[in-house]
């Protein structure tokens, strides 16, 4: 024992450190005796290593996902208290940064090499993007030295490459940067729970990414190419190894695929574009030829044109299908009358033929008699003989009869013949009608879906009769766009189609139930007003005039407006449908004159 009475020996600091931990009621572990033990013989308490590694890999960069596993695995093992595979981990770092120290002057020179290489096709400009982008996805990696080989080896020409050397695979300018496989491949498999909080909530996004394109493929792209039997195969394909797609590389095949799939689909649909405007055009074609053969026909021009405007618009399915049904119409309709028409013709023809046949044997028929009576007339003037002269009585007699029996009989045929002829005539003018009657059926206009001219027609009847009888007082509008030419030149034939709808609707909202919203035709209206006074409908037309500044419509992508000038007239006892519009239009000149953007009426006409 020390004078000082400081335990220096070793049996005395074990002595002591014993009764320290009886003092200190501490628990007599190893641990607790090696640290008072040390605190006794003055030396610093020699830190735990396991804590001390913990610490350092704490610090440690975790700036790439190989980073990240190498310390994970370091953890595990630590927490193992797996000193062997610990021991395992530094070797296999040692070895690799000394294969790294061999690596990098290899790829440097490479580098080098390939910058100022001026032979290959990959110009300065491609180079630094290239490197640019090997570094952002291997920065931090330790592929790095061989991805910058790989790289830099491409650049130079094929014969002067450093063999063996596998070429980076995201080298191509353009190409969309994947993570390399060799670093998954580097990647030790950990357990889901043992994935950094980051990583995990990626591989969450990506479970969901995937069954996004599953169904994409499934929905979007298979049924997509239906006609297309083998792009519809390599897209169900697609389909099945995305289902089983687990590795980096499978993933990196499958976008590879995606891609130049998604190239070819992309050239369909242009071609189909084109396919369905040449279609259009077609069509337009066809109608057009259509609607002048039919020019006479009213109600085949009618659907004609309906179907015109149908296919003029924007297409979509539900147009295209009524444009079908009004087509399928006409079809049916004109079959139905046409039919029964040629063959009321066929059979006129067929009796004209037989008249004309009968007329002959008739003339034919007379002339052989006339020859007879001729011959009977020249033997009875040369002959005196009263035995020869009875004989040439009864064959004249004889002959005659036979002529009238032949003659009576072909008139009684053309008779018969003249008869069915004019009953077929009568059949044709009755299918004439008919056809014209049908042609009737389209009051409506097709386009704004109000009456149409007939339409208006019938209904200003009706209300005239009304008139008659109730004396209520009956007002009309007659409504005329304003540079309505200009709006079309300036926006286009289909702007002007929706200024006309959207007219028409404003009209029908703005007007009362019992009024008659009509289209005159071209950009005029008529609007007929039961029981309406002149001072009240110019009031309804000037709100309406108010409700069209507020309102606008869609004409070429753009919100426009569009006004019109009205002039109204008052029916009165010796009116009828010509005189009352007559009145209403020439008001309505009253207003373009006056300025437009007006309404003006037939008093106002009195006093111009
Ligand atoms: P104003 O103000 O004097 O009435 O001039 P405006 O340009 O409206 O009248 P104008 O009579 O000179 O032009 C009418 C135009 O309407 C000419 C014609 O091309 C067009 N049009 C007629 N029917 C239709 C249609 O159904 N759709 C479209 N988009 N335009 C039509
Ligand atoms: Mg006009
Ligand atoms: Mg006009």
């Amino acid at each position: 024992m020390a004078t000082n009475g400081i335990p220096t020996t070793a049996s005395e600091i074990a002595r002591e450190t014993i009764k320290q931990m009886a003092v200190r009621r501490v628990e007599p572990t190893p641990d607790n005796y090696t640290r008072i033990y040390s605190e006794i013989a003055g030396k610093p308490v020699k830190e735990d290593a396991a804590a001390a590694l913990r610490k350092a890999l704490k610090q440690l960069p975790h700036d790439s996902l190989e980073q990240t596993n190498w310390i994970n695995r370091w953890e595990k093992a630590l927490k193992q208290d797996n000193w062997q595979g610990l021991g395992d981990l530094l070797k296999e770092s040692m070895l690799q940064q000394l294969s790294h120290s061999t690596k990098w002057p290899r790829a440097i020179r490479t580098l080098l090499q390939g910058w100022e290489d001026k032979r290959g096709d990959i110009d300065p400009a491609q180079k630094r993007e290239m490197l640019e982008r090997v570094l952002i996805n291997f920065g931090s990696d330790s592929t790095l030295p061989d991805k910058l080989l790989g790289m830099a080896n491409n650049w130079l020409p094929a014969d002067a490459r450093v063999e063996g050397v596998p070429a980076y695979e995201g080298s191509e300018v353009g190409n969309t940067p994947v993570p390399p496989a060799s670093v998954a491949a580097a990647i030790t498999p950990l357990t889901k729970e043992e994935l950094p909080a980051e990583v995990q909530q990626f591989h969450g996004a990506f479970t969901i990414l995937q069954t996004l394109l599953k169904q994409t493929l499934h929905l979007g792209l298979v049924p997509r190419l239906e006609g297309y039997p083998d792009l519809q195969s390599e897209a169900i394909a697609l389909q099945a190894s995305a289902e089983r797609a687990k590795k980096l590389k499978e993933w990196e095949a499958l976008a590879k695929s995606l891609k130049a799939l998604l190239l070819r689909v992309e050239m369909i649909g242009v071609q189909e574009d084109d396919v369905r405007g040449d279609i259009i055009d077609l069509l337009h074609l066809l109608l057009s030829n259509i609607g002048e053969l039919v020019a006479e026909d009213g109600w085949l021009s009618g659907q004609v044109y309906a179907v015109q405007s149908i296919i003029s618009g924007p297409l979509d399915r539900a147009k295209l299908k009524q444009a079908e049904k009004s087509l399928k119409e006409v079809v049916y309709k004109q079959g139905l009358v046409k039919y029964s028409l040629i063959e009321a013709r066929n059979s006129f023809k067929s009796l004209i033929g037989s008249f004309i046949d009968k007329l002959k044997y008739m003339g034919e028929a007379s002339e052989q008699y006339g020859g007879k009576i001729e011959h009977y007339a020249k033997e009875l003037s040369q002959t005196d003989d009263l035995i020869k002269i009875n004989e040439l009585v009864n064959h004249l007699m004889r002959d005659t009869s036979v002529m009238q029996t032949d003659i009576m009989r072909s008139h009684d045929d053309l008779l018969q013949q003249q008869r069915i002829a004019s009953e077929t005539q009568v059949r044709m003018q009755k299918l004439q009608d008919e056809l014209s009657q049908l042609s009737e059926v389209v009051r409506i206009d097709q386009l704004t879906g109000v009456l149409n001219r007939r339409g208006m027609e019938e209904a200003f009847n009706t209300e005239i009769a009304r008139y008659r009888r109730s004396g209520e007082s009956l007002s009309v509008a007659l409504l005329d766009i304003d540079n309505f030419k200009y709006l079309n030149d300036q926006h286009g034939h289909a702007a002007g189609d929706s200024a006309l709808k959207h007219l028409a609707a404003v009209v029908k909202r703005t007007v009362r139930p019992t009024d008659i919203v009509t289209r005159m035709g071209g950009e005029e209206f008529v609007v007929i007003l039961p029981n309406t006074s002149l001072d009240e409908a110019v009031t309804t037309m000037s709100r309406l005039q108010r409700s069209l500044t507020k309102e606008y419509f869609l004409g070429n992508n753009q919100k426009l407006l569009v006004t019109f000038s009205a002039g109204v007239a008052l029916f009165k006892q010796e009116d009828d449908v010509t005189s009352i519009l007559l009145r209403a239009d020439q008001a309505m000149y009253l207003a373009k004159k006056s300025g437009k953007n007006r309404v003006m009426t037939e008093v106002d006409l009195q006093q111009s």
